[in-house]
């Protein structure tokens, strides 16, 4: 199949704006199928993704002749390298095929879509940035962010499944664990042969986890023994690790631990009313005198200021989210636009309908842009904790008025579910205020410019 991939290379770029403008030559060509073949041999991987993807849409149009859609207006994709192009194109693939067509019903539902596990496997997009001895694969964070918003783009429950499995649980081990931890823990995660999920807020604790965690643990012998609740923990219900963030009686400090799900004295209670990420399975954990042997404690794990290291990883990976959801909304709303018609024209046609089209266009551009400079950062390893709250609050403030804008445009059809902006509209809730509140991350960055603390 590479082969194949390979063969039809480089040769018809341009392809998919040929199909746009789509000729009376091209419609007798239609009909004409070594013709068909012949052009579709010619062209390359991306290209042809690019006109699947395309007729899609204009599959969904009423007027196949309008502009194609294209969240991407600066083409901040033409900054990857050409293989991670292929890559967001796999996962491209993978979500319009196997998560758009069944994501609005299981939203419905509240259930998440355990059959898609298997293929997200295939696409290996676990660990990316990674060294290769833990079964990562050294690749750019920017490819990681802009895969976040290819997920996000179509499904944020899928995107927020990812990223607490990817960001969150992996990150705490590879980022906290000792050299031990990662080598047992890290490969099998890599391969989602295992599912992580992170268990830091409680039922009373929330914005304040740095100071007020109610959950403690202990230390006899070579084990822990952890007691309290936990509120809001993704992925918790069917995870098998569960990062437990805990309050160390004796020296008073934040410690994490690799706790199985199926620990006796543990259990776990779904949330189920949500009008948010409805596919993500958000649990309430209980602990009982659970107990966890020493070498599950994340050795490099010594205070609040170590799980806070995560936390800055996976807010810059939220406001990718943000900028997919954004994108997403956007773009199905501009195709809306152009096909439905009030007093005799498109409601596309109208200058206040392209003054706000115009107005998300820039939002989302702005929001692209920034995300995008914040993954140079990351990757050249300089990115702060304050450049990546900046770019949480910014981005999923964003996505908030785009998503609220998409939903105004397409009238009473913008509250209906099977229109899928109103689910963006939902999701854009969640992703304002996990990892940090817009308050939250705002006195991150207000701490750093000023020079003076007013979290309390
Ligand atoms: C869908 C979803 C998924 C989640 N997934 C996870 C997960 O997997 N793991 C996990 O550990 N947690 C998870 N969370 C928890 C999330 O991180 C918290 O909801 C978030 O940190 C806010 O805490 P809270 O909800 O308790 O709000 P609170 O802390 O009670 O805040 C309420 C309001 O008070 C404001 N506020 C608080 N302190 C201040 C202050 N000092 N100054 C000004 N305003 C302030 C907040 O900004 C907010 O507006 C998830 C939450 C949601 C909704």
């Amino acid at each position: 199949m590479e082969t194949f991939w390979a063969d039809l290379g480089e040769k018809m770029k341009g392809a998919y704006e040929h199909a746009e403008k789509v000729s009376k030559k091209d419609l007798d060509m239609l009909s004409n199928i070594p013709a068909i073949m012949s052009f579709l041999k010619d062209m390359s991987q991306e290209d042809l993704l690019l006109l699947l993807d395309q007729a899609r849409k204009i599959k969904k149009r009423k007027n196949p002749k309008n502009p194609p859609i294209n969240g991407d207006f600066y083409n901040i994709r033409a900054t990857l390298e050409p293989e991670d192009r292929v890559k967001i194109d796999e996962v491209r693939q993978f979500m319009l095929t196997h998560v758009e067509p069944i994501a609005t019903d299981y939203w419905m539902k509240g259930e998440f879509p355990h059959h898609i596990i298997p293929k997200m496997r295939e696409l290996n997009i676990i660990g990316l940035t990674y060294e290769k001895k833990y079964g990562g694969q050294e690749r750019s964070n920017m490819l990681e962010g802009m895969i976040g918003e290819e997920i996000a783009r179509v499904d944020v429950s899928t995107c927020t499944f990812f990223g607490v499995h990817s960001g969150l649980a992996l990150n705490s081990i590879y980022l906290c664990g000792s050299e031990e931890q990662k080598m047992e823990f890290l490969p099998p995660m890599i391969r989602m042969e295992k599912i992580g999920a992170f268990g830091l807020t409680e039922p009373n604790v929330g914005s304040a986890a740095s100071m007020g965690l109610e959950t403690r643990c202990r230390r006899e012998d070579d084990k822990w023994i952890i007691s309290g609740e936990k509120k809001w923990i993704g992925n918790a219900t069917f995870a098998d690790y569960i990062i437990i963030w805990a309050k160390d009686e004796e020296d008073n400090q934040v410690k994490g631990f690799i706790v199985d799900r199926e620990t006796p004295g543990l259990t776990t209670e779904k949330i189920e009313d949500k009008m948010s990420l409805r596919i993500v399975q958000n649990a309430i954990i209980r602990m009982v005198d659970i107990e966890v042997p020493e070498s599950r404690r994340l050795q490099n794990a010594n205070s609040f200021r170590d799980t806070a290291k995560v936390l800055k990883m996976t807010r810059a990976g939220v406001a990718w989210q943000a900028v997919g959801c954004a994108r997403g909304a956007y773009e199905y709303t501009l195709a809306y636009t152009m096909d439905r018609k009030q007093f005799g024209r498109s409601i596309a046609s109208f200058q206040l309908t392209q003054d706000m089209l115009a107005q998300m266009l820039s939002q989302l551009t702005a929001m692209q842009c920034m995300v995008g400079r914040l993954s140079q950062l990351l990757d050249q390893g300089v990115m702060s904790d304050e450049q990546a709250s900046l770019a949480k609050v910014f981005c999923t403030v964003g996505c908030r008025t785009i998503t609220s804008m998409s939903r105004e445009l397409m009238g009473g059809n913008g509250i209906l579910i099977s229109n899928k902006v109103a689910r963006f509209l939902g999701d854009a809730e969640a992703l304002y205020s996990y990892e940090g509140t817009k308050q939250i991350n705002s006195l991150v960055v207000g701490r750093a410019i000023t020079g003076v603390s007013a979290f309390v």
